[in-house]
């Protein structure tokens, strides 16, 4: 894999560097945002690891600029201890996954390493799939509804295949939060309904009820027909 590596931190930049080249990957290092975006502009790069904390602008500015250009560069952050609102504004922000400072460098090279494997459309992937007057196309995260085409994010496409994967059952949030966020602590906030109401917005339709069913107090089920 070609990395791109965001750290103004040179010490820790340095034994990242370092074990990504011994586990086969290119690595290059930029320790500015402004750095590393001009050098996303001139280079192809499979994955990228961006400190939050940079000298000239936050991480979440990077990768919101990343994704205004419609780049789809998996996004790995690194995130102070414990600063659980940076990681949930991490993966809003359009971050694939965090790593939590101080961290073990095999963490973080295992987490690239899915994310990889994630990032290379399997066939079962490219199925395309059907829903009240949607079709969904995985590959493309997009939906279409005769002349109607809607794009999806990544985390909004991964939530509309795992919600038509139970139809009519019910989903906890934690069970979103595992299977489409990859989290597995209580992130303490609402990202699972945030998302839910931003996809109710684009797939519902109007005068009629919600492909997303609210169950109180257990979670979501998803009905192709509502
Ligand atoms: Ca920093």
């Amino acid at each position: 894999m070609r990395v791109i590596l965001v750290e103004d931190d040179a010490e820790l930049s340095r034994q990242v560097a370092l074990r990504l080249r011994e586990a086969g990957h290119a690595c290059e290092v930029c320790a500015r945002g402004e750095a590393a975006l001009r050098r996303l502009g001139a280079a192809d790069f499979d994955a990228m690891i961006l400190d939050v904390g940079l000298p000239d602008m936050d991480g979440f500015a990077v990768v919101e600029r990343v994704r205004a250009e419609r780049r789809a560069l998996p996004v790995i952050f690194l995130t102070a201890r414990d600063a659980v609102t940076d990681r949930v504004r991490g993966l809003r922000a359009g971050g694939d996954d965090y790593v939590t400072k101080p961290f073990a460098v095999e963490e973080l090279l295992a987490r690239l390493e899915v994310l990889q494997r994630r990032s290379q459309p399997g066939p079962e992937v490219s199925v395309v799939r059907r829903f009240g007057r949607w079709v969904l196309d995985p590959r493309r995260r997009r939906l279409r509804s005769g002349d109607e085409t809607v794009e999806l994010q990544p985390r909004e496409c991964s939530l509309i295949e795992v919600l038509l994967a139970h139809e009519g059952r019910v989903l906890s949030k934690r069970y979103l939060l595992e299977n489409v966020w990859d989290i597995r602590f209580d992130p303490g906030t609402n990202v699972v309904d945030a998302m839910i109401c931003r996809l109710r917005r684009k797939i519902d339709t109007a005068g009629q009820a919600s492909h997303i069913e609210t169950v109180r107090g257990k979670g979501y089920v998803f009905h192709a027909v509502p």
